[in-house]
């Protein structure tokens, strides 16, 4: 099949018109594959943010979207869901293109996903129901949860449209605008996606995409805006902290989903082939560019051998290439910036921290499926979120060991176990200290879940009513009811108090 040609510029999108940056400052969108610039993109300064800004102000205060109601907000995301889908191709290029991942994932999990999650949170705030609190005071307590205002989305690039979805969709089913930066490396499906927000009836500036970099530039100037009321961020720890303290500044609130090194242990009595194969999803999808990768393993000692053997099979046989071609499972790592921060990390194996069974560095920006193994559990690779196909594996030999081992980390995003024994499971999920773990399996969530991370890995948590609890104000209402006339008192009804002529019960 033959793709549409990529457009040769990447506009911002700002009260409903695709702009250049004020300045008309642009930077060259570079494919990691083939390594040349494919776009240009409009490089936004903090005018070009303070713009969107505004325009999102506008469309907040002035605006239809916050008054409508459920039911017809929700129709017009059902829309772009629809919209999302009719233009899957263009959408999995776009990201495909910009960051080298696999055109498979894009066709059959990402661009699926990111309609659902605008239909899920168009569905979720429609269906929402509320906390009522009847008080033995005679009175009466309800919460409302009522827009925050403009939502800031700064997102990261390595899963480019579906982690804007996951921002925007719940920020605009409870009413609110939005200003959404993409990542630099990632900039194109994101203005597709304001363009088919437009086209599917959302008004102008509702939804707007300002490109260009963090420091310095719009990313900055959104979580220094005292014209923003939430922040929501998904990327790297470090970065994460300097947003903190921005946002600190005007009391935003920040909902932060940072780094990880996830935890993935395998016990004696696991489905082996089972386990090895999520275990190798675990690490290798995306080339390992994902927070929740599981990259350090820990393997049951009975069973480390025969595991190790049939992991390296598996990490060996996977198809390394063209990520725009059918059938590839591998692709580059993401930029030349981030390939060579990833090789960096290899290159302090070769000082003896840990031994490579197989892997290392392939051509261009590409690096193969990597295990270590006797690995210091001092050095950066074990410490450190290396954020590409690099997984560390080590044998333990016992539950103790294998939780305590998981928990020694500043992060705490995820983690995996593998085994058959029920009382275990619940045991060892319990014990470690993470914001999501997955038994048996790995990825797979209910929207309607908390989602975040404990310690560096994250402040708050998305999905389901916690997106609602980030993206509204709730408000309590405490009403008094009224004492009914002595005549008309009638007996309380089970489970309320209530006046009964002047005596309260
Ligand atoms: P990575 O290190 O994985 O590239 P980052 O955390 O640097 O991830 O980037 C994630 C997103 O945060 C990107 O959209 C980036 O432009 C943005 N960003 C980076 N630094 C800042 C900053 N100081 N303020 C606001 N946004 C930033």
């Amino acid at each position: 099949m033959t793709l549409p040609r990529r457009p040769a510029f990447i506009p911002h999108v700002i009260d409903g018109a695709e702009v250049e940056s004020l300045d008309g400052g642009r930077f060259d969108n570079v494919n990691p594959w083939t390594r040349q610039p494919e776009a240009e993109v409009a490089l936004g300064t903090p005018a070009d943010a303070d713009r969107a800004i505004d325009a999102a102000r506008r469309a907040f205060d002035d605006g239809p979207w916050p008054r409508m109601g459920f039911a017809e907000r929700g129709k017009l995301l059902h829309r772009l869901a629809d919209l999302i889908d009719g233009r899957a191709d263009e959408l999995a290029q776009a990201d495909t293109t910009d960051m080298g991942k696999p055109i498979d994932d894009m066709r059959t999990k990402e661009v699926p996903r990111s309609a659902y999650n605008l239909r899920f949170f168009a569905d979720h705030a429609r269906l929402s129901t509320g906390d009522v609190y009847p008080m033995d005071s005679g009175h009466h307590a309800y919460a409302l949860f009522q827009p925050a205002g403009v939502v800031a989305a700064i997102s990261p690039w390595n899963f480019p449209l579906m982690l804007e979805t996951w921002k925007v969709a719940p920020a605009l089913a409870w009413g609110n605008t939005v200003v959404l930066k993409p990542a630099e490396d990632t900039p194109a499906s994101a203005t597709l996606l304001a363009r088919l927000a437009l086209e599917a009836g959302l008004p102008p500036g509702v939804l707007n995409v300002v490109h260009g970099f963090g420091p310095n530039a719009p990313g900055q100037a959104l979580t220094e805006s005292a014209k923003v009321d939430r922040i929501t961020f998904t990327g790297a720890s470090d970065t994460g902290r300097i947003i903190s303290r921005a946002a600190s500044t005007n009391l935003v609130p920040c909902s932060l989903e940072l780094g990880g090194k996830g935890a993935n242990i395998v016990f004696a009595d696991a489905d082996l082939d089972h386990a090895v194969d999520w275990s190798i999803k675990a690490i290798f999808s995306n080339a390992g560019q994902v927070c929740l990768a599981g990259s350090r393993l820990y393997v049951e000692r009975p069973i480390y051998d025969a595991f190790v053997e049939r992991f390296v099979a598996r990490a060996e046989a996977l198809r390394i290439g063209d990520p725009m071609e059918p059938g590839t499972q591998v692709g580059p790592l993401a930029s030349l910036e981030h390939f060579k921060k990833v090789s960096s990390y290899l290159e302090t194996l070769e000082g003896g921290d840990g031994r490579v069974v197989t892997g290392g560095i392939g051509d261009g920006w590409v690096v193969r499926p990597t295990v270590v193994v006797n690995v210091d559990t001092k050095s950066p690779v074990y410490r450190e979120e290396i954020f590409g196909p690099v997984v560390v594996v080590l044998p333990f030999a016992s539950e103790a060991e294998a939780v305590a081992l998981a928990n020694d980390t500043r992060y705490g995003l995820n983690a995996m176990l593998f085994t058959r024994d029920l009382s275990r499971a619940h045991r060892v999920a319990a014990g470690l200290r993470a914001g999501t773990v997955w038994v048996n399996c790995f990825f797979i969530r209910d929207l309607r879940a908390p989602f975040g991370g404990a310690g560096e890995s994250g402040v708050g948590r998305e999905g389901g009513n916690f997106s609602r609890e980030f993206f509204t104000e709730p408000k309590a209402v405490v009403m008094e009811v009224a004492a009914a006339p002595a005549a008309d008192a009638t007996e309380p009804l089970q489970g309320h108090t209530v006046r009964l002529g002047r005596r309260t019960i």
